[in-house]
């Protein structure tokens, strides 16, 4: 479809003129640098277009196969400054370039008129429907990435995060035959942790090939809902842990909460909430049942809930780790900024598409990367 087609303005219309937004003020405490200055007569503007992510290597799941994610790429422009947000949309979570396309088209936020103004803004677009996560991540995404902007400063830094504590990330395997599961092992040489898709019944043969070729790297196992027997999974818990592995994410149907909470019981690993897990209030329902959650921006609606997820996650003593769909670097980027203050980060998604838009975060000798570019911290690639 034509690109121009989409550019649909959502209706963000205008912030009233007359409305005096001080956005130096960063500038004028000293310490920030290169804040833009924004004219008080700025206007607010979204447009969006649908981008398909074009799959390096089809990816198998326990439950599906897809060579291909549908994606909305979002801009959001105040006076000048562009943000840049991200809707990505694998099937299974049942949005759609319809679904998003509608719900961005029904915004109205012309009723703003102080862009920093993040908890009501954000409050507004959650409330306008319920569901459509990933539709309301990519306004939450560009509207970080415009303050970000504006501020002249990345997210990190904003939250006063050291980005030396980012963590290594994982580099996944998918369910597949030897030749290729060979193959990607090669490409994650440069990995200092291997995640593998589990659920079949190659399950310990994947392992042993991977052990084999990487036998010093530490495993993490993503089962996606794919295991159907908790005394087999509790003998493969220790199985794996025996190889090295760290975590288990998603055991089981993500409706077996007494049999995870049996398993998360009797495991040596910890057992961590992906598909189970959602929302911020899924949190407090989820202690005792799991050990940690997997949070990824499509789901958590963005940074903003993402980030009071990790809070109230540690309140509990749970373990957090950050994740992401195959996205490009563009929400990858946005989720890398809170990747200071997660234990485990799989935040690989751009690596897997072959048209990524952007560059942002790099991974380097396996290790999160952040650079120094204001916003969430990317660039549109020439
Ligand atoms: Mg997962």
């Amino acid at each position: 479809m034509d690109r121009r087609k989409f550019l649909v303005g959502a209706g963000m219309s205008m912030l009233a003129a007359a409305a005096p937004v001080d956005l130096l003020a960063a500038t004028k405490r000293g310490g920030m640098r290169s804040a833009r200055r924004v004219h008080k007569t700025g206007k607010l503007k979204l447009s969006f277009f649908p981008y398909e992510l074009k799959l390096r290597h089809a990816f198998n799941l326990a439950r599906y196969s897809r060579t291909t994610t549908p994606d909305i790429q979002v801009q959001l422009e105040y006076d000048g400054v562009v943000g840049y947000g991200e809707a990505s949309m694998p099937p299974y979570l049942g949005e759609s370039v319809e679904s998003v396309t509608k719900f961005l088209n029904s915004l109205d936020l012309g009723q703003f008129n102080d862009p920093f103004r993040i908890e009501d803004i954000l409050s507004y677009v959650d409330g306008v429907a319920p569901c459509n996560r990933a539709a309301k991540a990519s306004v939450d995404i560009a509207l970080h990435d415009l303050l970000g902007k504006i501020m002249g400063q990345p997210w990190y830094k904003i939250w006063g995060l050291d980005p030396a504590k980012a963590p290594v990330t994982s580099f996944t395997i998918g369910i597949d035959t030897e030749e290729v599961v060979r193959q990607k092992v090669r490409e994650a040489s440069p990995y200092k942790l291997i995640k593998v898709k589990m659920g079949l019944d190659k399950d310990q043969e994947t392992i042993d090939i991977i052990k084999q070729m990487m036998p010093d790297v530490p495993l993490c196992v993503d089962c996606n809902q794919g295991w159907k027997d908790k005394e087999h999974a509790l003998e493969m818990c220790h199985w794996l842990k025996e190889r090295g592995c760290v975590f288990v994410e998603q055991p089981f149907d993500k409706e077996w909460i007494d049999e995870t909470a049996w398993l998360r019981e009797r495991s040596p690993l910890p057992i961590i909430a992906d598909e189970a897990f959602q929302r911020l209030p899924d949190i407090v329902r989820f202690k005792g049942v799991y050990d940690g959650i997997n949070i990824k921006l499509m789901k958590s609606t963005g940074l903003h809930e993402a980030y009071k997820m990790i809070t109230v996650a540690r309140a509990l003593d749970m373990k957090v780790m950050i994740g992401c769909m195959t996205e490009t670097s563009c929400a990858v980027t946005a989720a890398a900024n809170l990747s200071p203050l997660v234990d485990f980060a799989d935040l690989d998604g751009n690596l897997l598409i072959a048209n990524d838009r952007f560059k942002g975060m790099t991974v380097e000798n396996g290790k999160i990367t952040l650079h120094d570019i204001p916003g969430i911290g990317v660039e549109l690639l020439k």
